[in-house]
């Protein structure tokens, strides 16, 4: 059969998914990926461009080739696979974060991590503010703040109701022509919002009180939802954590944009920017040029990366 070059939009661990124009095409890998990946549990993961060759008597795809990724979204396995990598999307185009204005309140403290945890495995990110319909004139401060906080740090922003379906042109017109992850908090709204970008999705969606244990992200199999020919959209729950571990805290001001110009005109080289005197960061904190609660986000972040990596720090 031919060669042809597809998106991988699912996998089982042995067969794959893959996406070529309007048709999908069940695939399997040579073992080679495998005996040459054994530092990852999925050598080809949701994301992956492939080439691979059908068969001619069942259709089916053989995967010959795995092209070079831009960038992926993972994290450390756990249980009997402790140490290896497993990965959960590659080639991701945007990660964007869902937080609701209320129920569950905004959370920047959640959301900055999720920034940091991005940018270290180099994918952009953006954020989507929803449940726009439940907000009051008391809320409006925050949430423009929040809003205006994360464009001038040159995050796409956008304001959504996935209920009440507002905002959702511009929702469709981001992730156009990309591979977009959503995460953010449960209860946020990222199933209702993907239902109502793509009502055929048809995807689960919880009520607000229902909790994620932590154990569970283990077991998720990423799916890449096609919205269009070259639209994709992937839930990805627990993702805040990817990428956050790896950080070494002396690295960490680098991942905040607005700290990142400061770090160099402290007076001591190895500064924290917590409790150093004559710290250009603090100082910026201080005239207003840097928002507090993203040095406060900062120092939480700092402060779990201590006890995780590097307790002399
Ligand atoms: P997920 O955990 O982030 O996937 O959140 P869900 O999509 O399951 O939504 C959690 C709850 O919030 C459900 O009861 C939804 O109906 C509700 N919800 C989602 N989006 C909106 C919204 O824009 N406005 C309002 N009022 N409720 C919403
Ligand atoms: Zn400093």
């Amino acid at each position: 059969g031919p060669l042809l070059e597809g998106v991988v939009t699912s996998s089982t661990g042995s067969w794959y998914d893959v996406q070529v124009g309007d048709r999908t095409i069940p695939s399997r890998m040579r073992g080679k990926f495998r005996l040459t990946r054994q530092d990852v549990t999925n050598p080809i993961a949701v994301g992956d461009r492939v080439t691979l060759r059908v068969a001619d008597e069942d259709q089916t795809g053989f995967i010959t080739d795995i092209h070079e990724r831009t960038n992926k979204l993972s994290r450390r396995a756990a249980g009997p696979r402790e140490g290896q990598e497993h990965v959960l999307v590659a080639n991701v185009d945007r990660i964007w974060s869902v937080q609701a204005v209320r129920r569950p309140a905004l959370n920047p403290r959640f959301l900055d991590r999720l920034l940091v945890g991005a940018a270290a495995q180099d994918v952009p990110a953006g954020l989507i503010i929803n449940k726009i319909d439940l907000m009051t004139q008391d809320d409006l401060p925050d949430v423009m703040d929040l809003h205006l906080r994360y464009a001038d740090l040159g995050y796409p922003v956008l304001a959504t109701s996935a209920t009440e379906e507002l905002g959702l042109d511009r929702l469709r017109d981001a992730f156009d022509g990309q591979v977009n992850a959503i995460t953010g908090p449960s209860g946020a709204g990222k199933s209702t919002l993907l239902n109502a970008l793509e009502p055929d999705l048809e995807l689960r969606t919880g009520s607000v009180s229902s909790t994620t244990e932590k154990g569970t992200h283990t077991t998720t199999h990423a799916e890449l939802h096609a919205l269009s020919d070259d639209s994709y959209v992937v839930d990805t729950p627990g993702v805040r954590e990817f990428g956050v571990r790896d950080v070494h805290p002396k690295d960490l001001a680098h991942y905040f944009p607005d700290l990142s110009p400061y770090v160099n005109a402290c007076q001591f080289p190895d500064c924290t920017h917590d409790h150093e005197p004559n710290c250009a960061v603090k100082a910026a904190v201080e005239r207003g040029d840097v928002h507090a609660e993203r040095h406060e986000s900062y120092l939480a972040i700092l402060e779990s990366l201590r006890e995780e990596q590097a307790p002399e720090y």
